[in-house]
């Protein structure tokens, strides 16, 4: 017998979650497939375990330069095992949070792979399903790039499996996931080289905070080698040695991170049968509303491989359920205007246009404001880490079209500015707005 919903959403992570729990609370009738850990990426090898691995770099960071301010330690061993212990039971708990909180809203939980077996029906375990509706919310996964070798490298799924601290680490990319490990592997006291297949780190980012960042890098001790495409990774014993294109024995290292790019998770859904469309890279394509070239199948999250973030792939998926169980027709996620933060040390936060795209897109009326000072926090340190602001702003009105901020709390300064500039604000809103003395974000109210 099939068993009938009115939602399933395929995938129980940030976005499956978020729309089945939003739909049973217009009284849906609602089940989640999920084949591994509830949560999904973010909880389990994504946002979370990252952040407190950030936190402890954070730590220890401060520790570095707590003689600056009289403090003095005997003993400031860090030991990998015990974060490690400490962080996988907090994820355990939040697992079991996911698994509660679903049983409270009369959600099912189906543990298993979900595959197409006709348009409509999806079977797991043997049993199908069929559903008013249906969100695929499958997620997505590291790449590895096609070379011989590859398998000796580790993802960031494999980092969050580490047991013990690697001690002298390669790093391959030049992304979010790239420059976040590489900081934090740094600040715990591992030997950190990056390996950059073009001429910049965070090549989409605004040229002020990869020039910024590559600056902060290259002084927190982490190698950088740019224009450098490897060819192939070989292993002895424990050793990795790195092969590029230009230098046949480039470099020798115990742990090797691929950080290239992730892809959709779509290779057991069997598409095909379902008659879903998927662009080049494999995501699944959806319109502004989610829909898929399918009626009542829709598509939300990493899968569809637009601004893979937690709280987008979220804001999708209640956008949706408001749209299908409460009547709001209108109801989709605006893409403008998302702020993102790469947790880098120090960190960087974003939104809107970089200087480039605006200049294209608007010209001669572009108009930018700019600072890079030191910030209170290093006045009595010899280790000077350089904040950087920059406003973009359009036309007369100046409106602000772009706002980006590397240094000591840019992660959690940007969250307020960004519903300013959400709502459209200009020059002179930020002008007329009394600063918070002393801070870093005052800066961005005086910017001249
Ligand atoms: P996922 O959370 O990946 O959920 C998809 C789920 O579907 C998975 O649990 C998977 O097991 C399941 N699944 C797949 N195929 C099937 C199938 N056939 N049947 C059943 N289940 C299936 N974003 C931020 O906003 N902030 C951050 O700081 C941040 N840090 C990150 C750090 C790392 C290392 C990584 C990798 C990502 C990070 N992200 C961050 C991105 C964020 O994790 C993702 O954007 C988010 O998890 C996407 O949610 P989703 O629901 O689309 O997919
Ligand atoms: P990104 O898309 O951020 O970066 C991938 C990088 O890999 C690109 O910059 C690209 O460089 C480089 N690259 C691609 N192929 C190769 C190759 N063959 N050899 C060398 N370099 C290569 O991907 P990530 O994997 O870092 O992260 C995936 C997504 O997850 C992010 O885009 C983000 O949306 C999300 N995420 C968010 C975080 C946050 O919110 N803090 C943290 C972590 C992830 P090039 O510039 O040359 O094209």
């Amino acid at each position: 017998m099939t068993n009938h919903y009115n939602l399933i959403c395929i995938g129980g992570g940030s976005g499956g979650l978020a729309a089945a729990r939003r739909a049973a609370q217009y009284g849906a009738h609602c089940a989640v497939i999920e084949n591994n850990k509830l949560g999904g990426t973010c909880v389990n090898v994504g946002c979370v375990p990252k952040k407190v691995m950030w936190h402890a770099a954070q730590t220890g960071h401060m520790l570095n330069h707590a003689g600056d301010y009289g403090f003095s330690f005997s003993n400031t061993a860090f030991d990998w095992s015990i974060l490690y212990t400490h962080r996988q039971r907090y994820i355990e708990r939040l697992n079991e949070i996911y698994r509660s909180s679903l049983a409270d809203a009369k959600i099912t939980h189906i543990q298993g792979s979900a595959t197409f077996v006709s348009p409509k029906t999806i079977k797991v375990n043997q049993q199908t399903y069929t559903a008013d509706h249906i969100i695929i919310a499958t997620g997505g996964k590291p790449q590895r790039p096609d070379m011989p070798g590859t398998e000796h490298g580790i993802t960031s799924d494999g980092f969050f499996e580490l047991r013990a601290q690697p001690k002298n680490v390669a790093i391959i990319g030049s992304g979010y996931i790239a420059v976040e490990l590489a900081c934090l592997l740094r600040s715990l006291g591992s030997d950190v080289t990056l390996f950059v297949r073009g001429s910049r780190i965070l090549s989409y980012f605004d040229a002020v905070l990869s020039t910024g960042l590559t600056e902060a890098m290259l002084n927190n001790g982490i190698n950088i080698f740019f224009d450098t495409q490897l060819s192939r990774l070989t292993k002895k014993e424990q050793q990795l040695t790195l092969h590029s294109t230009q230098q046949d024995q480039l470099y020798d290292v115990d742990c090797l991170i691929w950080a290239i790019g992730r892809s959709p998770n779509t290779e057991t859904l069997n598409l095909a049968v379902a008659g879903i469309d998927t662009d080049n890279f494999g995501f699944i394509t959806c319109d502004e509303f989610q829909n898929t070239n399918q009626s009542e199948i829709y598509a939300i999250g990493d899968v569809t491989g637009r601004a893979a973030l937690t709280p987008v792939a979220i804001a999708a998926g209640r956008h949706l359920a408001d749209r299908l169980f409460d009547g709001k027709t209108n109801a989709r996620l605006d893409y403008n205007h998302i702020p993102t933060v790469v947790f880098s040390h120090p960190a960087i936060a974003t939104i809107g246009l970089t200087e480039d795209e605006a200049r294209t897109i608007h010209g001669e009326s572009v108009r930018i404001y700019q600072t890079r000072f030191t910030p209170m926090s290093c006045a009595l340190s010899e280790h000077k880490q350089k904040t950087a602001m920059k406003l973009i702003t359009v036309g007369t009105q100046e409106k602000i079209v772009g706002c980006h901020i590397l240094g000591e709390g840019a992660d959690e300064m940007l969250q307020g500015f960004a519903v300013a500039i959400k709502m459209g604000a200009t020059k002179a809103d930020f002008d007329n707005t009394v600063a918070i003395h002393p801070t870093n974000s005052e800066e961005l109210v005086t910017l001249k």
